[in-house]
């Protein structure tokens, strides 16, 4: 085999340890550093689709995924005050027999368990939060950790989210903008609520600046939900912050009582402000690249942040692991590779928020009425045409530089 480059990861989430297994398939040693003191997720669902699945599949991982998780029948839209049913539109089986893998949803620790086992622990480093990044005398990149720590390396990826070290290292400081959207977050399980009153699908209750998701995890013993209501308040990213069950019935007054039994039975709610970016037109420079959501934060809407963040991890592995001794044309083409996709669904996503939350009853029973004729006309049709997304296989690009 080939020399292959060493590579360093900053950031052990779902993109950072996808990439880190995927590359130590092709034969690259690989360290990931990790900010926090261990290894966690916080307690929430993610809905993987077609495309996210099948860079799972590459890593053994599908049957975990879809034995731990939960594969919903429908997309069905609420109307928030009433509870009328706007639109359901079929996702399993259907979604994989038109795109190839099916549409789960899954505890994100689970799935954060299950990548990190493709990584040797030893080639975990916790408690090190990248604070620095250059280019080092003798060729490569050093990395420099607030514990004092450095690493050098042939390759840097900064998979570090949304806050990325690496990103502002490479392209200097840019706060994310608060987009005036508050979430809170919490998982209840099932034998909590009366039978029957969660269907087993991606519900999506659509109301004026605001809208709720909801579904199932872990074979359904699970209900995850994300309530998301605008606000002029300010508000830190932390996943962490700790909510309670009378801040979310507040601000969900006049709701629904289907969604406020919910609620009701709530625990250890957190809430956090969402955050955006516009496309970054470059990730890469020399030896250093970016991934996930360090390169492109997107908002919730389309349920695509950490299916890009896989996706990318497979494309740098394997543009890498063709290339091991051009990196930095590797990094390049990754970018080149991924850019517009992932900047077309961040635009789309932000789209997205504005008519899930539509203020104007008119405005909102005109959407209503294209929901309606939608469910006629093309039945099977994917709510909000995400086909192109769904579509796409990452792990079946033709991968070849010039030269
Ligand atoms: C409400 C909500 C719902 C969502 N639902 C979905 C969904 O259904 N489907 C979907 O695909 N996506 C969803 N997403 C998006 C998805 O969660 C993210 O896009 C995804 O987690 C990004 O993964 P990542 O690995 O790029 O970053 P992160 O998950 O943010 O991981 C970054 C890691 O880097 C570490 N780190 C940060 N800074 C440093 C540093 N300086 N040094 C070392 N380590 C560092 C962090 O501690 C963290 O472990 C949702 C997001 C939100 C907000």
């Amino acid at each position: 085999m080939a020399h292959r480059p060493s590579v360093i990861i900053a950031g052990a989430g779902i993109g950072g340890l996808a990439a880190a297994a995927l590359l130590r398939r092709r034969g690259f040693e690989v360290a990931v550093y990790e900010q926090a003191r261990r290894l966690q997720e916080v307690g929430a669902g993610v809905q993987l689709s077609a495309n996210a699945v099948k860079v799972l599949r590459s890593l053994e991982m599908e049957e975990h995924a879809v034995s731990r998780g939960f594969l919903p029948t429908h997309f069905i839209g609420w109307s928030w005050k009433s509870g009328r049913r706007l639109y359901r539109t079929p996702i399993s089986p259907l979604h994989e027999q038109r795109f190839g893998a099916p549409y789960v949803h899954i505890h994100r620790a689970d799935l954060l368990e299950a990548l990190a086992d493709g990584v040797p622990a030893g080639s975990i480093h916790l408690a090190h939060r990248l604070v620095d990044l250059a280019e080092a005398d003798g060729g490569g990149m050093r990395a420099s950790f607030e514990n004092g720590h450095t690493a050098h390396a042939d390759v840097v990826i900064g998979a570090d989210g949304i806050h990325s070290a690496v990103r502002r290292c490479l392209f200097g400081p840019e706060a994310p903008r608060f987009t005036g959207n508050m979430c809170w977050r919490g998982v209840i399980p099932a034998d909590a609520l009366p039978a029957g009153h969660i269907a087993p699908a991606s519900s999506n209750w659509m109301g004026p600046q605001g809208h709720v998701v909801h579904y199932y995890l872990r074979g359904g013993s699970l209900v995850n939900f994300v309530a998301v209501r605008e606000t002029d308040a300010w508000l830190g990213e932390s996943w962490t912050t700790p909510s309670s069950k009378e801040e979310l019935l507040q601000a969900f007054e006049g709701w629904h009582p289907r969604l406020l039994a919910l609620f009701e039975r709530a625990d250890g709610i957190h809430k956090w402000g969402l955050f955006d970016r516009d496309p970054l037109p470059a990730w890469s420079k020399g030896g250093a690249t970016l991934l996930g959501d360090a390169a492109h934060p997107m908002l919730p809407f389309l349920a695509q942040g950490a299916g890009q963040a896989l996706e990318d991890a497979y494309a740098v592995a394997d543009w890498l692991g063709r290339y091991p001794d051009r990196p930095a044309e590797a990094l390049a083409a990754y970018e080149a590779e991924r850019q517009a996709r992932t900047a077309r669904i961040q635009l789309a996503a932000r789209a997205r928020s504005l008519t899930t939350h539509i203020k104007s009853p008119w405005a909102a029973f005109k959407r209503d009425v294209a929901f309606a004729w939608q469910q006629v006309v093309s039945p099977n049709a994917t709510t909000h045409r995400a086909e192109w997304i769904y579509r796409h296989d990452v792990t079946q690009v033709e991968r070849t530089l010039g030269g």
